[in-house]
């Protein structure tokens, strides 16, 4: 109807199977009276999906204009439930999109067994699916954008590699980085694959879509930077010894004294591999790591890329340690 064209450089993939569509709003757990924020609209097909599914209030975050008169159209046919931003979701706090509405539904103590009657849902671009994802797992983390609500579930899409490693399990060749930010502050689980040739244009790739549901008690303590820090460094060479990836770290004259005394703590093999290190590992690693940081101003701040850093000039830079994630 509005002659649109996917647009590359907004890696834009759309699904216009609407049984598929559906099964999307079916999975995330969609209700009746619901409220729902939706990321990359464009032409509509999952944001029709919910609508039908009852939400009581859509809010749809999308960058390209094109789409809006689109959206506006569906808006129109939805009897006030739905109301259109046009932004960049990485830039925008959608938090912030429901604080002044005074009918939202009820939050939810971060403990209660129950979830929030919110839902954050998205077939996303590729190319802002890796960054929007860590951007909402550390708000999880802090509790706060729409996790201040409570506990609320996100299902998004993701190419099926980056699905797997979210959801990867300890030792598999798709643990990562991101497999333990993912993994500590949420339950991540791949509800279902989507066939690449399901999209138009059709991506090289399948797709898999993930559904979070926050953790009561996340499985780390430090803070989600602090942890963030740790799996990057522990996961940089993936095929050698945990302690080389550790030993990056810290600055090199105390790089052997202090990787070795991280491990001796928290009893890890230093000959074992990153992928075989398991959760409760982690979170003794990235807690004795923010007690060094402690001990050794500056700490946090040195990258070892860096040939000008140094721990004497960095413990002088004004930036606290992140304080620990509430429990
Ligand atoms: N949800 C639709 C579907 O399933 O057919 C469209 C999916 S398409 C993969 C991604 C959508 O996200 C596009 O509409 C694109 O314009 C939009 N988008 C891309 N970057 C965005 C951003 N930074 N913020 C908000 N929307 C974005």
């Amino acid at each position: 109807m509005y002659r649109l064209r996917a647009k590359k450089i907004l890696s834009q993939n759309y699904l216009m199977d609407m049984n598929i569509n559906r099964k999307i709003a079916k999975h995330a757990k969609v209700n009746e009276n619901d409220w729902v924020i939706e990321i990359g609209p464009g032409p509509g097909g999952i944001t029709r999906a919910i609508l039908e599914a009852g939400a009581s209030r859509l809010d749809v975050v999308e960058i390209d204009n094109r789409f809006i008169p689109p959206l506006q159209h569906l808006a129109e046919a939805a009897d006030s439930r739905m109301f259109i931003h046009h932004k960049d979701a990485l830039r925008t706090e959608i938090g912030d999109i429901w604080k002044k509405e005074p009918n939202r539904p009820s939050s939810v103590p971060w403990h209660d067994s129950n979830l929030p009657q919110m839902h954050v849902i998205g077939n996303l671009p590729f190319n802002i699916a890796s960054p929007l994802i860590i951007k909402y797992l550390r708000d999880m983390s802090y509790r706060r954008g729409v996790w201040e609500y409570g506990r609320v579930p996100l299902t998004l899409t993701f190419q099926l590699e980056v699905a797997k490693r979210l959801c990867s399990p300890i030792a598999c060749d798709t643990r990562s980085r991101i497999s333990i930010m993912a993994q500590y502050v949420a339950e991540p689980k791949m509800v279902f694959q989507i066939s690449g040739s399901c999209f138009v244009p059709r991506p090289q790739v399948d797709v898999g879509v993930v559904r979070f549901v926050p953790r009561k008690t996340p499985l780390v303590k430090t803070s989600f930077e602090v942890l963030e820090k740790l799996c990057r460094q522990v996961f940089h060479y993936r095929q050698k010894y945990v302690e080389k990836g550790l030993k990056t770290l810290y600055p090199p004259e105390m790089e052997n004294e202090m990787a070795d005394e991280l491990l001796k703590k928290c009893r890890i093999d230093p000959t074992t591999t990153s992928i075989k290190l398991g959760m409760e590992q982690f979170a003794d690693l990235a807690e004795g790591y923010n007690e060094q940081c402690i001990r050794h101003p500056g700490l946090f701040l040195y990258d070892y890329t860096n040939k000008q850093h140094n721990l004497e000039s960095l413990s002088k830079e004004q930036y606290p340690l992140p304080p620990p994630v509430p429990v």
